[in-house]
């Protein structure tokens, strides 16, 4: 019998059933090219850690178990069973976005006992970059040393060390495994049927891959009062300043519409034969959508919905695009959701300190297309919070004062944004500690003698 390798993934709730594409291929590619199978196991914020790992030993079995950790969010629950199952014999790997800073820990942590210090203890390695990077490693049934992995983080002579990783490889993206994924369950594993899935079209964020030198105003209020001193940090920021993902991913430009194709062909259909509903991971997606949509129409294949996220500036300026995309999907019978804009805020200051490289007249001008487009294609545009979509809105912040909360008010007032624009909960600013705002709060805490509370990997300034 095949020993199977286990990928743990945060998920939102313990019955959400969206797939996500970055373990689904890590999956695939495991499965394609070592003697290993393997499964994609979703943890909800709600799961029991005790039938999580239960589950995990009875997938993995516990004949050195090879147990792979992603996108864990900055759930220390998660670390810590890592580190349970590392002490019981397990191989733990911690892969995905920010595996690299957070197995190495905060800037200056050695010298800053409040900074956060990374979790290199409960993991045997962490691997930066694609997953094949793995596949000699286990097709050693896991003796190689870390230090021959390309993109591994490890620790030797006490030292925490990295190696260079590899790039993308279009060719491993292609085909994806919908059909592995499991939820933890009271008496093992329970398979769940994905009901939305990805598809990759763009790596990273092509805004993220200038680096540019900004100013960003001192809080307004920071560990809840107002902070009275004022002033001014620069930094060299790539991307908007809270993007966790934007450094760590940078942009790794565009797949071939082949591939793209080839992922869309690959997804499972729903009952009626259409492949389900896809987010199509591209952060300017419009200028390439209608030939896209094209190309789909032309080998015949059904579509559902397809699911776009896309910067407030893109949607402006890719109106056009838009247009025609909307009346090729008419045609097809497709409905394109926008299922997230990234709005983050209606007040000029803040989007300034988010350096989110426009201001809140282009987010206006986005509103007032998307609520056009939706009169134009009522059947095939959908955009607003009760159709499934949920932009970017982040409240509150530092820099919220009663100013920003007065233009705020009276923009969301005025444009009627509570009826379709705003999501039903806004989303704290979160400042991972490797994001461009993790250097502003250092910066901070240097000039002013302060210190921030750290909560696993995230700066506490609430
Ligand atoms: S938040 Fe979006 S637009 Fe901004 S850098 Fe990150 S991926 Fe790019």
């Amino acid at each position: 019998m095949k020993q199977v390798v286990v990928i743990l993934v945060n998920y939102a709730g313990t019955e959400e059933s969206y797939g996500l594409l970055g373990p689904q291929v890590a999956a695939t590619i495991i499965q394609d090219n070592t003697d290993y199978e393997c499964v994609v196991v979703a943890v909800g914020h709600d799961a029991d850690k005790d039938t999580v790992k239960k589950n995990v030993i009875q997938l993995a079995g516990s004949n050195r178990p090879i147990i792979g950790f992603s996108n864990l969010g900055g759930r220390s629950e998660l670390w810590t069973l890592a580190e349970e199952l590392k002490a019981e014999g397990a191989i733990t790997i911690l892969g995905g976005p920010q595996a690299n800073v957070d197995y190495l820990g905060e800037v200056g942590w050695e010298s800053h006992h409040h900074r956060f210090p990374g979790v290199s203890d409960s993991f045997t390695f962490a691997l930066h970059g694609p997953v094949e990077q793995l596949v000699p490693f286990l097709n050693s049934q896991g003796k190689e040393e870390p230090d021959a992995i390309p993109g591994a983080l490890f620790i030797r002579s006490g030292k925490r060390r990295a190696n260079e990783r590899n790039d993308w490889e279009e060719d491993f993206l292609t085909r994806v495994d919908w059909g592995n994924l499991y939820r933890p369950g009271p008496s093992g594993p329970e398979p769940v049927s994905v009901t939305s899935a990805q598809v990759v079209q763009q790596i990273g964020c092509p805004y993220a891959a200038r680096k540019v030198k900004v100013s960003l105003d001192y809080p307004a209020n920071l560990r809840g009062s107002p902070f009275l001193r004022k002033g001014k940090v620069s930094l060299i920021l790539q991307g908007c300043s809270f993007c966790d993902v934007a450094r760590d991913k940078g942009f790794g430009g565009a797949l071939s519409l082949e591939s793209v194709l080839a992922q869309i062909n690959n997804l499972p259909e729903d009952a009626d034969g259409r492949k389900i509903p896809f987010e199509l991971i591209n952060e300017a997606p419009l200028s390439t959508l209608p030939g896209l949509l094209l190309a789909v129409r032309e080998q015949g294949t059904r579509l559902s919905q397809l699911n776009l996220v896309s910067r407030a500036d893109w949607l402006v300026m890719g109106e056009e695009k838009l247009r025609d995309a909307l009346k090729l999907a008419k045609v097809m019978g497709v409905c394109i959701l926008l299922s997230a804009a990234g709005f983050e805020s209606f007040s000029d200051t803040i989007l300034g300190n988010l350096n989110k490289g426009y201001p809140l007249r282009t987010n206006l001008a986005a509103i007032k297309l998307v609520r056009q487009l939706k009169e134009e294609f009522p059947e095939n545009w959908s955009y607003s919070t009760a159709d499934g979509a949920s932009h970017g809105f982040i409240h509150p912040t530092p820099w919220d004062s009663a100013e920003t909360e007065r233009e705020m008010n009276s923009v969301i007032f005025a444009y009627g944004l509570g009826r379709d624009i705003l999501p039903l909960k806004s989303v704290p600013l979160i400042i991972h500690h490797a994001c461009g705002l993790g250097d502003w709060v250092r910066e901070l805490e240097m000039r002013e003698g302060i210190t921030l509370e750290r909560a696993a990997s995230i700066i506490e300034w609430w």
